[in-house]
């Protein structure tokens, strides 16, 4: 007779139990590789300063020459149709030779830091500077930006402007409103592209090369600020921002600082209810500058929102109820940070460690000296 079958399996329970467990060992080193994997592909990008390369003019695609994909007969580097190459990020290994032998330094290929989950807002084109997240303006308050140059901070703000309509990425389209809403659900950005889209938000921007604007405008500064004075405060606002001896002259005449003032000015008097100003200070002297941040201030009231991009850290200190701040490698890639109250940004900004997203942007913490070094006296040689 048969013996019952579970008084067998019971027999061999301690080998079963091994097999189960090389089993789900088996399984669990697939899902962490295919995590792995699935993250390499995901969060590496290769950016090309197409500008810099000198294909055809000193060098002979020599990245494309280097590169072990397409040793290996694959077609991870190739030239596009202006002789320039275009690296396909699905193929790259992230070997680095192309970066290191390009004679001209203008292939960055980087690995995207390990919190940084989301879809870019925009990409310039492919193997282009890619822009994840974006600052979001609060009426009755002033948010700052801060972080250095070529970081994407100018663009997040024609993005928030409506100057520039972010592609998610996605090379050759435009994304829609609707888009850019399912994109940003259950965040602030969501009510605000909901608001942009009804048209409850009318933007007035101040470009960052205020030394551009006589190239495109002409004429008297009085005759042009007349045409977007629409609330009738001209002569309010150049006596608060000192402008009303330049009101005469012809705008092909005045230094940085004043055409600083003016398009600040200009700012302010059209009509619209979120004001972006790009680096608002540069070009004034330090009296100029404190005068404009007060006109700045009192600006802000609880029927419209200021966001600015700032430098002067003394300036965004005063300005600023909120700041983003903004992080990424120059050319390559920039994030905008979540928010934080002013004085816990700039701090942070200070130390180079944002403590909620888990992210070292800087080596160092930036530390000033309560005195001035002492100076050294000059060595013979
Ligand atoms: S980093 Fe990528 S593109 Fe550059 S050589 Fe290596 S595999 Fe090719
Ligand atoms: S190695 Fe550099 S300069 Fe030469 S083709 Fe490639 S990107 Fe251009």
């Amino acid at each position: 007779m048969p013996k019952p079958i579970f008084i067998n399996l019971y027999q061999h329970k301690n080998k079963l139990s091994k097999i189960f467990n090389r089993i789900k060992q088996k399984r669990r080193i697939k899902r962490t590789f295919l995590k792995h994997f699935l993250y390499q592909q995901n969060m590496r990008i290769a950016v090309i300063e197409r500008e810099r390369c000198i294909n055809g003019k000193g060098c002979s695609f020599l990245c494309g020459k280097l590169c072990p994909v397409n040793r290996q007969g694959k077609e991870c580097i190739k030239l596009d149709e202006k002789n320039k190459p275009v690296i396909d990020e699905s193929l790259c290994i992230g070997c680095g030779i192309c970066t290191k032998r390009c004679p001209t330094q203008c292939i960055h290929i980087v690995n995207l830091p390990e919190q940084l989950k989301e879809k870019p807002i925009h990409r310039y084109g492919i193997n282009g500077f890619e822009l994840f997240s974006l600052p979001i303006p609060i009426f009755n308050s002033i948010v700052g930006i801060i972080g250095r140059n070529g970081i994407g901070k100018s663009t997040a703000l024609q993005i928030i402007a409506g100057l520039l309509k972010p592609n998610l990425g996605i090379q050759g389209k435009e994304a829609t409103f609707d888009e850019l809403i399912q994109h940003f659900k259950g965040t602030e950005a969501q009510t605000f592209f909901e608001n942009l889209k009804e048209g409850k938000i009318k933007s007035s921007f101040k470009p960052q090369q205020v030394d551009l604007i006589p190239a495109i405008e002409k004429g008297k500064v009085k005759d042009l600020l007349k045409k977007i004075d629409t609330s009738n405060r001209l002569t309010e606002i150049a006596k608060e921002l000192d402008i009303e001896k330049l009101l005469e002259s012809d705008i092909k005449h005045l230094s940085g600082g004043e055409l600083q003032r003016i398009a600040i000015a200009a700012a302010f008097l059209k009509d619209a209810n979120l004001i972006i100003l790009d680096e608002p200070t540069s070009f004034l002297d330090i009296k100029q500058r404190l005068k404009t941040a007060r006109f700045i201030r009192k600006e802000c009231s609880a029927e419209k929102s200021i966001i600015l991009v700032e430098h002067d850290l003394i300036v965004l200190d005063y300005l600023a109820d909120y700041i983003h701040i903004a992080y990424g490698k120059p050319s390559v890639f920039g994030v905008i940070s979540m928010l934080k109250s002013a004085r816990a940004g700039i701090n942070t900004y200070l130390e180079g460690y944002l403590k909620e997203e888990n992210i070292r942007f800087r080596d160092y913490p930036i530390q000033f000296q309560e005195r001035a070094p002492p100076k050294q006296e000059p060595t013979a040689i």
